[in-house]
């Protein structure tokens, strides 16, 4: 049975996973993970098996209440007998252990999971990378709590957001991160390398980044303004959802970069030392309020997290001293005209669920409500929105209420003239 018609052979909608508990070891030197993923939740129909999500690790042993259970493993699967059936709520808490050389798996988005860097790991899972690392129900609506148990040497820097202590013994450090916020698993990250540390000044969050003393100058210069927007996004979308946030620029460089929760992700490339990527790192930190904290119950509806983030980045330009959000609406008003319009910004299917356009196209959404409603219901509906299904999903149809009920406009024609239409519609005018 399918959980998200998006990734039909990820997840198990018959599940709902509450906690992870993952204790694991690995050797950066020779990529080598074992541990113990204990996982825990109710099952929501009768069944007498569960089946969780894990690829190119092996499990050896899966136990329930201390009882050894039977399992069968696939590519893709972990399937335990329960050797009874269960009825609908009934809790359960499986652990299993495994091991093996984690590696990213191939996808209709490319490779992704885990991955080895020139000298550390990165985790980049969106959207189904997650069991190349954990055992899991890998669903973007199943959102859960993690207490992770890392071990590795001691050389490297553990980063995974959340209340983190570490302790050293024998060449080795242990770190220890907790979370608990509910966290879809594509979210969950380790990342692992030679960093250095230094706190960011947020007023109210612990922050923290990440990176290669070789790139040091580059990276303090270019993210410099992390406090500003910190401080322009908490006005524009109401308390930052998280007490922390910590940033990684790996020494590699990555072709994009990713948000997890309570981290955001940049390669080398991405700090140039000339600012080059602000707009970026914008867009990674509005990503902790969208698609974080307020997440997809399904994947189709993924302009909510990538419109939003992107819309994100037109408020910190005209709140910095760049182009206002109007003028960054007209030039890619007029760019996406010149493109192909057969993209259904609510439903643009698998393959082009990251296409640029569902960026673009959902950042021109918000602002064609803005545009018609103003500036002041504008921004309390993006705080309603915010505050409303903090640590919750929600979907297309949840938004256009929310809408509606906040703003006393109706606006769901409008919203699906964007959303539900191929056809790009024109920006409406301005309210006056
Ligand atoms: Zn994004």
């Amino acid at each position: 049975m399918s959980g998200d018609p998006y990734t039909p052979q990820s997840g198990d909608p018959n599940l709902s996973i509450e906690h992870y508990e993952l204790e694991l070891d690995y050797k950066v030197s020779t990529n080598r993970l074992s541990g113990t993923a204990t996982v825990s939740g109710y099952v929501r129909a009768a069944t007498s098996s569960l089946s969780l999500d894990l690829v190119g690790l092996r499990a050896s042993k899966v136990s329930a209440a201390g009882r050894k259970l039977a399992f069968h493993q696939s590519d893709r699967k972990l399937r335990v007998s329960l050797g009874t059936t269960w009825e609908p709520g009934e809790r359960f808490s499986v652990s299993v252990v495994y091991a093996g050389a984690p590696r990213p798996r191939r996808s209709r988005w490319g490779t992704i999971g885990w991955e080895e860097l020139e000298d550390g790991v990165i985790v980049a899972s969106q959207p189904t990378g997650a069991p190349t690392w954990f055992p899991c129900n890998d669903l973007p609506s199943d959102r859960a709590t993690y207490l992770l148990t890392f071990t590795t040497e001691s050389a490297y820097t553990v980063i995974a957001g959340g209340a983190t202590t570490s302790s050293t013994r024998g060449g080795k450090t242990t770190w220890t991160f907790r979370r608990d916020i509910p966290t879809a698993t594509y979210l969950a990250t380790v990342q692992i390398g030679r960093y250095l540390a230094k706190p960011i000044p947020f007023s109210a969050v612990r922050g923290e980044i990440h990176y290669p003393q070789a790139i040091e100058s580059r990276v303090l210069a270019d993210f410099e303004d992390l406090p500003a927007m910190m401080k322009v996004f908490e006005e524009s979308f109401g308390p930052y959802p998280l007490p922390d946030y910590r940033v990684v620029v790996t020494e590699d460089e990555l072709e994009i970069p990713l948000e997890a929760q309570g981290v955001g992700i940049y390669g080398a490339n991405h700090a140039d030392g000339l600012g080059g990527s602000r707009r970026l790192i914008a867009h990674e930190l509005a990503h902790q309020w969208f698609g974080n904290s307020v997440g997809l119950s399904q994947w189709r509806d993924i302009w909510l997290n990538e419109g939003f983030a992107c819309y994100a980045e037109w408020i910190w330009s005209e709140r910095s001293g760049g182009p206002t959000a109007d003028e960054k609406a007209l030039m890619h008003h007029a760019r996406l005209r010149l493109l192909a319009q057969d993209i259904v910004l609510g439903d643009p299917g698998p393959d082009l669920m990251f296409d640029d356009r569902i960026y673009k196209r959902g950042a021109l959404t918000l602002h064609a409500i803005r545009r018609t409603v103003g500036e002041l219901l504008f921004f309390r509906l993006l705080h309603a929105w915010a505050g409303r299904f903090a640590g919750k999903t929600a979907t297309t149809d949840d938004f256009v209420a929310l809408a509606e009920e906040v703003t006393g406009v109706p606006l769901a024609q409008l919203i699906h003239s964007w959303v539900s239409e191929p056809r790009l519609p024109a920006l409406p005018a301005r309210a006056a």
